[in-house]
Parts: structure tokens; C-alpha cells; sequence
């Protein structure tokens, strides 16, 4: 580690306060950690907005925000790349606290105008395990006077099942302050349906996978129809991710699904796009 610190630094990077995570940490995986740290108060981070729609109605029911890195040397980082970092450091924390208050602040200005949409925000495993989250979502909610409800989070399976005991203590906090809670990339973790049923969420989010050939794969047509009738089954809704053309937004509604997002209705936006979109697109 002293080695992989030592060449990180010569690379002129940035170094971070010693943490025991680095120990098993490449220098190059180190010195973007540390590139991160300073991005975010260097106005490197933004979010940007993909929208998800109701099938039937045919109208907007929300944005989900997803961060974006735009790195001085490297360009545009991919989350993929900086999330598993970031989460592998306490650096989630901070990171996670910016998130939230961009899109609080999203939220805030997108109200002022009359436009009242729900934003997800994914969270992370270690965000859960996080004394006080639940005070500070809520406390900033107030400051910025948005009605909690016009939050949703996204946790994954895993997060779910790190910690299913203290993970449902949480949610229940979550819940009882009216704020909405989804369970991403379902089905490719290995959630025990037992939760699912006591968890207090409101929404099976189908993971990309099997939507993305469920028109040539029958396999994934099973699954994403199995899933839609478990969630129904437990009054749950159902949105499908990676729903990138219209053969497969119609097959969705024939399977009942009630939500879809993807390339098809629409790309992660930057805030300045969503109006041309909106008036583009008058019937979601
Ligand atoms: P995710 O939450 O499953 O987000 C969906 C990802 O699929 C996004 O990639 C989105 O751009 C992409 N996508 C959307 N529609 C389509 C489609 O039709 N086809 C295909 N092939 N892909 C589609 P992105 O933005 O690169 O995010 C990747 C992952 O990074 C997210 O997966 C999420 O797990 C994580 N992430 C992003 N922002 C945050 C954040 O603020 N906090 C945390 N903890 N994780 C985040
Ligand atoms: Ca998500
Ligand atoms: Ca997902
Ligand atoms: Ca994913």
C-alpha cells in the first residue's frame, strides 16, 4: 500500500487521508478516488435526468437522477467506474450526501416552475448502514420545504439483503415519513421473497437484462412476465428498465407492466433538455 500511495503521488494526484480500503486498491484505482474527492468540489459532478413513464396512461411519472463525472484528463468517467469506488471507501458517504442535495435542489427549482414530478435518487449499501440518514433525508427535505413524497430511492437486492434486519428498520423510517422506496435490478441478486413481502416498498424495478431481448429470448420474456405477476400479486408496481424500442414498450403493456424506462422513451437528460423533451414528447 505505501508503494501504491507513493506512485500515486508521484502521478501528482491528489492523496486522500489513509484509508484501510486502499490496501486492496490499485494505484490508478486510488488516484481516481482522490481525483473524485476533489471533483466534487471542483463542480466536476452533475446529474442527469432519464425519465420513466406510466404504459397505459402515457404519461410522465418521474425522472431517476444519474451521476455524471466529467473528469479533467479522462473526460466523461462512467458511474460503473467511480460508484464501486467510491463504495468500496466511506467516500460513498459524501458522495451520496451531494447527490441527495443536488437533487433536492432539482426538485426545489422544478416545483417553483409548477412542475411537480417525483426523482429517484439511488442509494448504496453503506448508505443504509449510515446512523442518521433517515434524520438528515428528512431535516433537508424540510429546508428546502419538498414534501417527501416527491422522493423515491432505489435500492438493489444486495443492499437489501446485506443487513435485512437493520436494512427493514430503515425503510420503515423511510416509509412512515411518506418517502417511496424501489428495489433495482430485480432479479439479479438473490432477495428472499420473505422481505419483499414485509419491506415496505412500493415498486419492482425489472433489471435491463431481461428486458432488453425479452422479444428474442423466451427465457427473459418468462422472467420479466413472472415478475410483473409476483409484484402485482403483492401489490407492488412494476417498472421496467432498458426498454430501448416500441415493440417491446407494447409487448410491456400486454404483460401489464405499469412503468418503463429506457433509451426508447427517453436518454438520461441534462436539466436544460427535459423542456424540449417534454414539449416533444406531450403525450407522456
Ligand atoms: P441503474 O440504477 O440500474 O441505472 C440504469 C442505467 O442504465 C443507467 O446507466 C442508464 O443510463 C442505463 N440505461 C437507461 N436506459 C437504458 C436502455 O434503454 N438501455 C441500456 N442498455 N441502458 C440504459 P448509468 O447512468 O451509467 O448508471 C449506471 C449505474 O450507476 C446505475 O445503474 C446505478 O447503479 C449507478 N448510479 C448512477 N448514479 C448513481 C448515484 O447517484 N448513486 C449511486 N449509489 N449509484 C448510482
Ligand atoms: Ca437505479
Ligand atoms: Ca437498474
Ligand atoms: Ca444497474
Amino acid at each position: 500500500a505505501d508503494s501504491a500511495l507513493y506512485h500515486a503521488k508521484e502521478q501528482g494526484h491528489s492523496i486522500l487521508p489513509y484509508n484501510a480500503s486502499f490496501n486492496s486498491m490499485t494505484p490508478k484505482r486510488i488516484a481516481l478516488l482522490s481525483d473524485l474527492h476533489r471533483g466534487i468540489w471542483e463542480n466536476q459532478l452533475r446529474l442527469v435526468y432519464q425519465p420513466k413513464v406510466d404504459i397505459q396512461s402515457q404519461t410522465l411519472v418521474g425522472f431517476e437522477a444519474l451521476l455524471r463525472w466529467q473528469h479533467p484528463a479522462l473526460g466523461n468517467v462512467k458511474p460503473d467506474e467511480f460508484i464501486p469506488l467510491a463504495e468500496s471507501s466511506n467516500f460513498i458517504r459524501p458522495l451520496t450526501s451531494w447527490v441527495l442535495d443536488a437533487a433536492f435542489t432539482q426538485l426545489r427549482r422544478w416545483r417553483d416552475k409548477g412542475f411537480n414530478v417525483t426523482l429517484a435518487v439511488n442509494l448504496s449499501v453503506r448508505n443504509l448502514h449510515d446512523q442518521g440518514l433517515v434524520e438528515s433525508i428528512i431535516q433537508s427535505m424540510a429546508n428546502y420545504e419538498l414534501p417527501p413524497s416527491c422522493l423515491e430511492l432505489e435500492l438493489t437486492e444486495t443492499v437489501i439483503m446485506s443487513d435485512p434486519k437493520l436494512v427493514q428498520e430503515v425503510l420503515n423510517g423511510l416509509h412512515d415519513h411518506g418517502i417511496k422506496m424501489s428495489i433495482d435490478d430485480f432479479g439479479t441478486g438473490y432477495s428472499s421473497l420473505v422481505y419483499l413481502k414485509r419491506l415496505p416498498v412500493s415498486t419492482l424495478k425489472v433489471d435491463y437484462s431481461f428486458v432488453v431481448n425479452m422479444l428474442s429470448d423466451e427465457q427473459d420474456e418468462i422472467i420479466v412476465r413472472s415478475t410483473i405477476n409476483l409484484a402485482h400479486n403483492l401489490g407492488l408496481k412494476v417498472i421496467a428498465e432498458g426498454v430501448e424500442n416500441l415493440e417491446t414498450l407494447k409487448r410491456l403493456g400486454e404483460l401489464n407492466c405499469d412503468q418503463a424506462q429506457g433509451f426508447y422513451i427517453g436518454h438520461p437528460l441534462e436539466e436544460s433538455a427535459i423542456e424540449g423533451w417534454l414539449n416533444e414528447n406531450q403525450q407522456w
